[in-house]
């Protein structure tokens, strides 16, 4: 009576079914233990669902994904929960990842406590204060009964961090885990994920939209676009001899310190289509300035440049 519903039932009832998206369509690709495979693309190019089927936090409708053997799509819900043990995700904005009511030690115990690791409340705060301390968040015992809004937002990814790490995984997953940040905090932070990777001995697939970024830390990289990755090689091969025409533009817009160095900009033409009806054949072909027919009709074959180095385009046909 006093708040008049938005929608009427029929209305709701007669609303038609929304369409799927494939977020990410066919893709397959290797992460190396101890190497940092970077995944990058514009925003809805499917990086972040990619991200968060390797952690089964989505499942795949069809297809498999293997970590250190185990085809984690057929583990149950309780062996997946030990099976997480080994994975962690450390997402883009630390305050959502956050409990807001508890204290940012408690919240990395919490985990300890989840996967029996520390037999006592002591031994798990030592944990806690040990971790802490290496993410820079000391002295520990200052820190460990703040509530996250007390802290700024470096400091927050860096609970984030922590609570990850707490759990001695060997994968971790960083999905545009320092974009929030400022310019400034970004580096200490990219540093620090740099040394805990050695210390830790971690695996990492970094995603995201900032190829930049990637100079630091990537051993190689895999470009996305539209649901596909479209080019995957190592750093050098991306960096010095991109071939897909989409890596090629992206590469082009990463600013150039050296003035002496100045590349030519590349700039696909228009908008990323919508992904709920993606371009036939060839995904990027309304952009792209080398497209052919050919383009249009068939979906390019992934092709081999060399051992390391792939390319899914027309172009590079024998
Ligand atoms: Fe461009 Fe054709 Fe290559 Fe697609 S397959 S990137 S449209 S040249």
């Amino acid at each position: 009576k006093y708040f008049p519903l938005k929608r009427s039932i029929s209305e709701v009832i007669t609303r038609k079914p929304q369409k799927f998206v494939k977020a990410v369509d066919d893709i397959s690709f290797v992460i190396n233990k101890g190497e940092t495979l970077g995944l990058v693309g514009e925003s809805g190019s499917g990086k972040t669902t990619t991200g968060r089927l390797v952690l089964r936090l989505l499942d795949p409708t069809d297809g498999i994904i293997k970590i250190d053997g185990v085809d984690i799509t057929s583990l149950s819900q309780e062996e997946l929960r030990k099976f997480r043990k080994k994975i962690q995700i450390i997402f883009q904005d630390p305050m959502a990842a956050l409990n807001p009511y508890m204290k940012i030690g408690e919240a990395i115990r919490h985990g300890l406590q989840i996967h029996k690791i520390g037999k006592t409340y002591k031994e798990q705060k030592e944990i806690v204060y040990n971790i802490m301390e290496r993410v820079n968040l000391k002295p520990a015992e200052e820190y460990y009964d703040r509530y996250p809004r007390d802290l700024s937002g470096g400091q927050r990814q860096r609970v984030v961090i922590a609570r990850a790490l707490a759990l001695k995984p060997e994968f971790v997953v960083a999905d545009e885990a320092i974009a929030m940040l400022d310019v400034s905090v970004r580096s200490q932070l990219l540093k620090l994920m740099i040394d805990l990777k050695e210390e830790f001995n971690l695996t990492y697939l970094f995603i995201t939209h900032d190829l930049a970024t990637t100079k630091y830390i990537c051993d190689r990289i895999a470009v996305m676009y539209l649901g596909k990755i479209v080019e995957i090689g190592t750093f050098e091969d991306i960096y010095r001899n991109p071939a897909h025409p989409y890596t090629k533009a992206l590469i082009s817009a990463v600013p150039e310190p050296d003035p002496k160095l100045n590349k030519e900009k590349i700039i696909p033409k228009g908008e990323v289509p919508n992904a709920v009806n993606p371009p036939k054949g060839c995904r990027f072909h309304p952009r792209c300035p080398y497209a052919t027919e050919k383009c249009r009709t068939e979906e390019p074959p992934v092709i081999k440049i060399d051992d390391q180095h792939e390319v899914s385009c027309h172009l590079y046909a024998k």
